[in-house]
């Protein structure tokens, strides 16, 4: 099992208890739950609230083992998995869910001035560049400069992206209130920037345009059908216009983990590996690949880059390993939509469940006892509900502290 996100999860855990030794190889030694990566951005959370060790997550799984390194490629002839480092793992049936990356979309320079939002360094790192502008905004003397701190541009109007703007405007209306002496937080500017011509673009029409106006009502300033054309230490570009901003986050793209075209099988312009029904690729039984780097073209309606789809999908592959273990028919994948959710900020969030559409607080609500259900693990559910209920009452976010000033650019 390469990977132990949603889908690599679901799928190891959905092989206990079967005659099967299960390896899984992940990069960092944890399980993120990315939905709520925004709250350790944000200062709302702490890493330990939304992750947890993947050792400890399966140490009752006795047929399971945990390996942790990186996958550098697959060697489908030999059937064995390449580490860093060279050491090889051979593998009978191998389960590949090393999920997606970042994309700039060719400008990779545009990453040291603004970074994504992928994994818990990423989270820190948008957290610490977010609230030590604030703590440079009281000593710097100069307007433009201090306005130009006050400044946060979030590019990309998805959910991440449509989450942290919601989020920012927040610290510096609520959060921040009265703790600054030669400037007003509430004054910060907070600034979505969006190509296409509605935020949300994965949901009805009528839900984006509520989302705007919700994201409006914070006091985030939304840009649609603008184009970015450049990034630098000083801000953004946008075709004929300049935007000066201290601190800017590209939440505008996401393509598949390298690890797919290291296959050396059909991928997708996303660079996602085409896989048939049983989520297989094209002559390797052996070998299926699930969640964010799977591509099912086939599959209709399109089946979203979502926390649920990687679930479904790694039980399905468990559970079809297990048939044909036994030399029985295995089965065609279907996505079952369990619909979405995107939060905009305090009561305000936008919600699909079927011909169902919500906006406003009870789409909120429903959001975080979403988010609070699917958590893994007992303790970080409790963590987070106490923490979000003291935030709730207090407009206070409790992971504020930064200690990595020194290392700033
Ligand atoms: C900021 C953010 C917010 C999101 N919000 C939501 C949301 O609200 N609701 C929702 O449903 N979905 C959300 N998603 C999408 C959802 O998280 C993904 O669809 C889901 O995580 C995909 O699962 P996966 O198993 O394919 O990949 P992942 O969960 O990304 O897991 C991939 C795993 O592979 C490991 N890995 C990667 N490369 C290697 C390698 N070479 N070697 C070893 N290990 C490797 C990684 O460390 C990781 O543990 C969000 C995503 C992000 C980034």
């Amino acid at each position: 099992m390469l990977g132990c996100g949603f889908g690599g999860l679901f799928a190891v855990r959905a092989l206990a208890g079967k005659p099967v030794r299960v390896t899984v190889v992940d990069r960092t030694n944890h399980h993120l739950f990315q939905p709520l990566l925004y709250q350790v951005a944000t200062a709302g959370l702490t890493a330990p609230a939304v992750a947890a060790p993947i050792r400890h997550i399966l140490a009752d799984q006795k047929n399971a083992t945990v390996i942790y390194g990186n996958a550098e490629c697959v060697d489908l002839a030999r059937r064995a998995v390449v580490l860093d480092g060279g050491d090889e793992i051979a593998y009978d049936r191998l389960i590949v869910a090393t999920g997606a990356a970042n994309n700039y979309f060719g400008n990779d320079a545009w990453e040291a001035y603004a970074p994504s939002l992928k994994t818990l360094e990423d989270a820190y790192e948008i957290r610490r560049r977010v609230l030590l502008a604030f703590e440079h905004a009281e000593r710097e003397t100069d307007p433009a400069g201090r306005a130009s701190l006050l400044t946060f541009v979030v590019i990309g109007g998805g959910a991440t992206g449509v989450e942290l703007a919601g989020s920012f405007a927040e610290i510096a209306r609520h959060t921040l209130h009265g703790e600054f002496r030669r400037f007003d937080p509430r004054n910060a500017r907070v600034v979505l920037v969006e190509g296409g011509e509605r935020v949300l673009p994965g949901y009805p029409p009528a839900l984006s345009e509520r989302a705007r106006l919700q994201l409006e009502r914070l006091g985030v300033t939304v840009w649609l059908g603008k184009t970015v054309t450049g990034i630098d230490a000083e801000g953004v570009q946008l075709g004929p216009d300049r935007l000066a901003a201290n601190t800017v986050i590209w939440a505008a793209g996401v393509a598949a983990s390298p690890l797919g075209a290291s296959l050396g099988v059909p991928i997708d312009r996303a660079g996602r590996v085409i896989v048939g029904e049983d989520l297989a690729i094209d002559g390797h039984p052996e070998v299926t690949v699930i969640g964010d780097l799977a591509a099912l073209p086939w599959h209709t309606p399109p089946v979203p880059g979502i926390a649920p789809a990687a679930k479904q999908m790694g039980t399905f592959v468990a559970k079809n390993l297990v048939l044909s273990l036994r030399n029985e028919k295995t089965k065609k994948f279907r996505y079952k939509d369990v619909g979405m959710l995107a939060t905009i900020g305090r009561n305000s969030a936008v919600a699909v469940l079927g011909k169902l559409h919500m906006s406003g607080y009870p789409a909120w609500l429903l959001w975080l006892l979403a988010h609070i259900y699917f958590l893994i693990g007992f303790r970080n559910r409790i963590v987070v509900l106490i923490d979000w209920a003291i935030a709730y009452w207090t407009f206070d976010r409790n992971a504020r502290i930064v200690i990595q000033g020194r290392k700033e650019p």
